[in-house]
C-alpha cells in the first residue's frame, strides 16, 4: 500500500510514500506521518490511500505521529483554500491550520488557567442587559436558531459593552451543544478578561496564548476535537479550532492588524473565519469601536448586518478630547505641554489616575553625529538604533542587535554624539521629573518582556498602587480602570506619516483606543492629544468621536487612489544579501510581469524600488507592488513562479498585505 503525503514545503505538489507492513491498519487519510525528505526528517499529512504508485525509488513512512485521523473534512476544505487563495502548498497550508497542535507530548502540566483563577480578584459575572445590547442580541440569536450564514458587525463605541453581547450569543450557542470560538488580538488577552470568560462558562473553555506550553495547546486541541469544551478563546490561530459543530465567531477588534499573518501563508483571520463560518452555516460578529474600512464597506453594501451600540454603558460618556499643537514645544525638546502637565496636576491632586500613551519604546529613536549628521544605524537591517537608557545599549528593534553607546562616531571620529527623539523611558524619567511624589509605572514590551510583569502591571493599577500608568500600545485597548480620568498621548504622530496607505486609519484606530481608557465610570474624564498636524482629519475625528466622518473622508481617498477596499494588494518583497544581484533580478522580475500585463492588462504594477525598510537581517530589500482584482492579482502571482529565481536570492509574496514597508 502507498500513501499521498502533503509536505510543509514550498513545492506545488503531493508525494508518495509506501506504507511498511506494521503500519498497514493505522495509516489512513487525515492522520499525519513522519517521512524521511532527502536528508530530513519531515511531518508529512496523509491525503489519500493509493493501491499502486508510478514512482521508482519509493521510500517508507517512518512512523505515524497520530494513531486516529486529525484532519476533519472541514480541515481538508480550508487547506485547499489557504492553498488557492494565499498560494501556497496544501503541506504548508496543513501545517497552518494544525500549528496549535503541533505537540503531541503529553505531558500533565497545571494550566495557566487554573493558576489565573487562583491569583485574581473575582470579577462581576453577568449584567441586566441594555436595550442596544438586547436588541443587537435577538437579532444575533434570531440567526444562530435558523442556523443560517450570516455576518454581523457590531459597531460599539468603546466600554459599551459588546463583550456582553458576545458572552450571551455563546450562551445561545452552548445551550444549543453547538460550539464557538471567540478571537482576540493577543494583547487584549489578559488574565482578567479570561477569568470574566471563566467564571460564565466554567469546564467550557479552552484558552490559547502564547504563555502556553505546547503540550497544554495541544490539550486544549484535543477537547476541542472530542468535543470535551465548547469555546475556544485565543489569537489569530484559534480560527482553526477543530470544532465539529461549529456555531459561532467571534472576533473582537476585528480591525487589529495581528489578525493578519506575516508568514507564509499570509493569511487573514477575518478572510477564514469567513470560509468557515459560511462552511459551518454559522453566525460570524465582527465586533469594533472603529471598523476596518474594508468591512465597514461591506456593512454599508449590506452584505453584512450592521449593529450599533452608541452609548457608553451606565454613567460612563465620552471623554471630551483636547488637541495640542506641539510644534514649538517640540523644537525646544520639550515632552510635556502646558495643558498636559495642568491636567496631570489635577487629576493626581484629587487622587485619581492617569495613563501616558506613547507608541515608541526605548529612550530616544534616534543617535546622531553633532559633526558629520550620520544617523547611527543597526549593520544588519539599516534601521535607526534606538538608544536605551537603563541598559545603557543602542538596540535595533528589528533584529536585536546591541551595541554599546560609541564614544566616536564611526565615520567621522568626532566625539559630539547625541540621542535625539522621545522613548517611553524619557517619557518616564520626565514624569518622574514633574511629579517627584507621584508612583508611576512603565509597560511597554521591554518591561513587560518578564513572565507575570504584565499582570502584575495590570493589579496593581487596578488596586491605585499607581498614579500614573505610562506605555506603548500595550495600554491602549482593552483595560477597564474606573479611576483613570486622564489619558494623554505624548506624539500621535508616530504613525501618521508612516508610507503606508493605512497610516491615518491606524491612527485614527489607536487615538480612539486610547481615548476610550478614560472617563469610564461616573468620575468622567478627559483626554490631550500632542500633535505637530492639529488639523490632519484623523486627529480631528478622533477628537469628535466620530467614526462616520472619518470613514466617509477615508473611504473616498481609497476610491480614488484604488487602493483596498476597492482593490486588492500584493506585495512581492525580494530579499538577498548580494545588492548589485537583488537589484538586477527585482529589475528583470518586474519585466516579466509587466510583459504578462500587456497582455492581460488586468493590474497594475508599483515598483520595483527599494523597499522602505532597505534590509533587514543582513538582507537587502527590493518590492514590488500589485493592484488590481483579487482574482486578477492571484493570476498574477501563479505567473511569477514559472520565473528561474536563482541561488542566493529570496522571493516571497504577501497577499492583502498590512506591513508595507
Ligand atoms: P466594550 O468592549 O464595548 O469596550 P465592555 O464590554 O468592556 O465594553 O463593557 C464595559 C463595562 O461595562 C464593563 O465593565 C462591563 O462589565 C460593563 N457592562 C457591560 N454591559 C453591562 C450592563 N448591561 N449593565 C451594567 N454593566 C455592564
Ligand atoms: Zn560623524
Ligand atoms: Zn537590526
Amino acid at each position: 500500500m502507498y500513501a499521498e503525503v502533503a509536505l510543509p514545503l514550498p513545492l506545488d505538489k503531493t508525494f508518495h510514500y509506501s506504507v511498511p507492513e506494521n503500519l498497514n491498519a493505522i495509516v489512513k487519510r487525515g492522520i499525519r506521518v513522519n517521512v524521511p525528505f532527502g536528508n530530513k526528517k519531515l511531518i508529512g499529512y496523509v491525503v489519500s490511500l493509493l493501491k499502486e504508485s508510478n514512482i521508482s525509488k519509493i521510500k517508507d513512512i517512518s512512523s505515524v505521529v497520530d494513531t486516529e485521523s486529525v484532519l476533519t473534512d472541514e480541515m481538508f476544505y480550508l487547506a485547499e483554500w489557504i492553498a488557492k487563495n494565499y498560494i501556497c502548498s496544501l503541506g504548508e497550508a496543513f501545517a497552518v491550520i494544525m500549528s496549535p497542535a503541533l505537540s503531541s507530548s503529553k505531558r500533565n502540566l497545571k494550566s495557566i488557567e487554573e493558576n489565573i483563577k487562583e491569583k485574581l480578584l473575582p470579577v462581576k459575572v453577568s449584567h441586566k442587559l441594555s436595550d442596544s445590547q438586547k436588541s443587537a442580541v435577538t437579532e444575533i440569536v434570531k440567526s444562530i436558531n435558523k442556523k443560517e450564514f450570516n455576518t454581523f458587525l457590531l459597531h460599539g463605541i468603546t466600554s459599551s459593552g459588546k463583550t456582553e453581547v458576545y458572552l450571551s450569543a455563546i450562551e445561545e450557542i452552548i445551550k444549543q451543544q453547538r460550539s464557538a470560538i471567540f478571537l482576540l488580538p493577543e494583547i487584549s488577552l489578559t488574565p482578567h478578561f479570561i477569568r470574566l470568560i471563566q467564571d460564565r462558562f466554567p469546564q467550557q473553555l479552552g484558552v490559547w496564548h502564547s504563555g502556553l506550553s505546547k503540550s497544554e495547546k495541544y490539550r486544549t486541541w484535543e477537547n476541542a476535537k472530542k468535543g470535551r469544551i465548547k469555546i475556544i478563546l485565543g489569537p489569530r490561530s484559534a480560527i482553526f479550532a477543530p470544532f465539529g459543530n461549529l456555531g459561532l465567531i467571534i472576533m473582537d477588534e476585528e480591525h487589529e492588524p495581528t489578525y493578519k499573518q506575516e508568514q507564509k501563508p499570509t493569511y487573514h483571520a477575518r478572510d477564514v473565519a469567513l470560509e468557515r463560518a459560511r462552511a459551518n452555516n454559522a453566525v460570524l460578529i465582527l465586533g469594533s469601536a472603529t471598523p476596518s474600512l474594508e468591512t465597514y464597506l461591506e456593512a454599508k453594501n449590506k452584505k453584512y448586518r450592521l449593529l450599533e451600540l452608541k452609548e457608553r454603558i451606565g454613567s460612563g460618556i465620552l471623554p471630551p478630547v483636547e488637541i495640542v499643537d506641539s510644534k514649538n514645544q517640540y523644537k525646544r525638546s520639550k515632552i510635556l505641554s502646558e495643558p498636559l502637565i495642568e491636567a496631570l496636576n489635577k487629576t493626581l491632586a484629587r487622587r485619581e489616575q492617569a495613563i501616558i500613551f506613547l507608541n515608541r519604546r526605548g529612550f530616544a529613536p534616534g543617535v546622531m553625529c553633532q559633526n558629520c549628521a550620520q544617523v547611527l544605524k543597526c549593520p544588519n537591517c539599516s534601521i535607526s538604533l534606538v538608544y536605551h537608557y537603563d541598559a545603557e545599549k543602542l538596540k535595533c528593534h528589528y533584529c536585536n542587535y546591541s551595541s554599546v553607546f560609541p564614544k566616536k562616531c564611526p565615520s567621522c571620529n568626532s566625539s559630539e554624539i547625541y540621542v535625539f527623539g522621545v522613548g517611553t523611558q524619557k517619557v518616564e524619567q520626565e514624569l518622574k521629573k514633574f511629579y517627584p511624589q507621584g508612583k508611576i509605572i512603565r509597560l511597554d514590551r521591554d518591561t513587560a518582556a518578564k513572565k507575570g510583569v504584565y499582570q502584575k502591571v495590570y493589579e496593581d493599577f487596578k488596586k491605585e498602587n499607581f498614579d500614573i500608568l505610562l506605555g506603548t500600545q500595550m495600554i491602549a485597548k482593552g483595560f477597564d480602570f474606573p479611576r483613570v480620568t486622564l489619558v494623554g498621548v505624548i506624539d500621535a504622530d508616530t504613525s501618521l506619516y508612516f508610507p503606508d496607505f493605512r497610516s491615518a486609519e491606524r491612527t485614527f484606530q489607536l487615538l480612539t483606543q486610547v481615548a476610550g481608557r478614560s472617563g469610564r465610570s461616573y468620575l468622567g474624564g478627559e483626554v490631550i492629544i500632542q500633535t505637530r498636524h492639529p488639523q490632519h482629519y484623523a486627529l480631528q475625528n478622533a477628537k469628535n468621536h466620530d467614526f462616520i466622518s472619518f470613514y466617509e473622508k477615508e473611504i473616498e481617498y481609497r476610491k480614488e487612489m484604488y487602493y483596498p477596499p476597492f482593490s486588492r494588494l500584493a506585495n512581492i518583497i525580494i530579499r538577498s544579501k548580494n545588492e548589485l544581484r537583488l537589484i538586477e533580478f527585482a529589475e528583470k522580475f518586474a519585466a516579466e510581469l509587466k510583459r504578462f500585463n500587456d497582455k492581460t492588462n488586468l493590474f497594475s504594477i508599483l515598483g520595483p524600488t527599494p523597499a522602505s525598510r532597505t534590509k533587514l537581517h543582513g538582507m537587502f530589500r527590493w518590492q514590488i507592488l500589485l493592484k488590481g482584482e483579487k482574482s486578477a492579482i492571484i493570476q498574477a502571482i501563479l505567473e511569477t513562479k514559472k520565473i528561474q529565481v536563482p541561488s542566493g536570492i529570496l522571493v516571497t509574496a504577501d497577499i492583502d498585505p498590512y506591513d508595507i514597508l
